[in-house]
């Protein structure tokens, strides 16, 4: 069977070091795996990921990632599940807009603080935009979740959310990742991060600074940044927070698709 991005990325280090030369290792399992970039290029494989090279170099050689089959299997399974939505009577739910063209109805609304139009068989994206190959597939998971409430306005972190258990670890990841990133650099990352479109917010007194993001109409982000102390032997800790409604709307492993695109974004434009 073929190996998926999915897959290879849940056996990658998840540490976003770079050294394979792409930003996150999302992006260097998409790339292997859709583009045919060499495994390899990451010195840091566990034995369970080296096991698939194989596999991998196969399906390469096949021209299995190159036609994008995973991607296409994935986003064709999604945009048969959508086809029979009703999307005039799902845009209120979702906080997206309806509209027709040429007698196609679509949905308009904000991703990532950027316009995109979702129709049952395209997804296009406002100007400026550069699409990852995986949005899609979360944008037809966010349509067809059937989630309709507003967010709550009560936060929790990832282990609360139910069946989290197996991929805190991930998300542990991306926190650490991010508040070495920041570390003396507060003042230009929250200047960048606000060009993304995240809003102050007043949610925990003590924290150096809190942010709420809005990558999709009903999910909002909430990075919450404490700087380092060393005179209190205190590292710098980066969290985010979750609605407690939010799986109304995605899965768990979309969750962390959309965390990761948020990091992608907010380191790219702090380097
Ligand atoms: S795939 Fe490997 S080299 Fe690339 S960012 Fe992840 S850990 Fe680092």
């Amino acid at each position: 069977m073929a190996v998926s991005a999915l897959q290879l990325f849940k056996l990658l280090p998840q540490t976003n070091c770079g050294e394979c030369g792409l930003p996150t290792c999302l992006a260097f399992a998409t790339q292997v795996v859709v583009e045919g970039v060499d495994l390899a290029a990451c010195p840091y494989l566990a034995e369970e990921a080296k096991a698939l090279a194989g596999t991998i170099q196969s399906q390469q050689e096949k021209g299995v990632g190159r036609k994008r089959d995973n991607l296409a299997i994935a986003l064709k399974f999604l945009q048969e599940k959508v086809a029979p939505v009703d999307l005039a009577t799902a845009a209120p739910g979702l906080g997206a807009v309806y509209g027709e063209e040429d007698g196609r109805p679509f949905l308009s609304f904000r991703y990532f603080s950027r316009p995109v139009q979702v129709f049952k068989d395209e997804v296009r994206y406002g100007q400026g935009f550069a699409p990852n190959p995986w949005d899609p597939i979360l944008l037809y998971n966010y349509i067809t979740s059937g989630g309709q409430r507003p967010p709550s306005g009560r936060w929790i972190k990832f282990p609360e959310l139910p069946n989290s258990v197996s991929k805190t670890k991930t998300l542990l990841r991306l926190q650490k990742q991010l508040a070495e990133a920041v570390t003396g650099k507060v003042t230009a990352f929250v200047r960048s991060a606000r060009e993304l479109g995240g809003e102050p917010i007043d949610v925990t007194p003590e924290a150096t600074f809190q942010l709420i993001f809005q990558p999709l109409p009903r999910i909002p982000l909430l990075l919450v940044f404490h700087e380092a102390e060393p005179e209190e032997n205190f590292a710098a800790e980066a969290h985010f927070l979750f609605d407690a409604q939010v799986m109304d709307f995605l899965d768990l492993e979309s969750l962390l698709f959309l965390v990761e695109r948020l990091m992608e974004q907010l380191l790219k434009k702090l380097a």
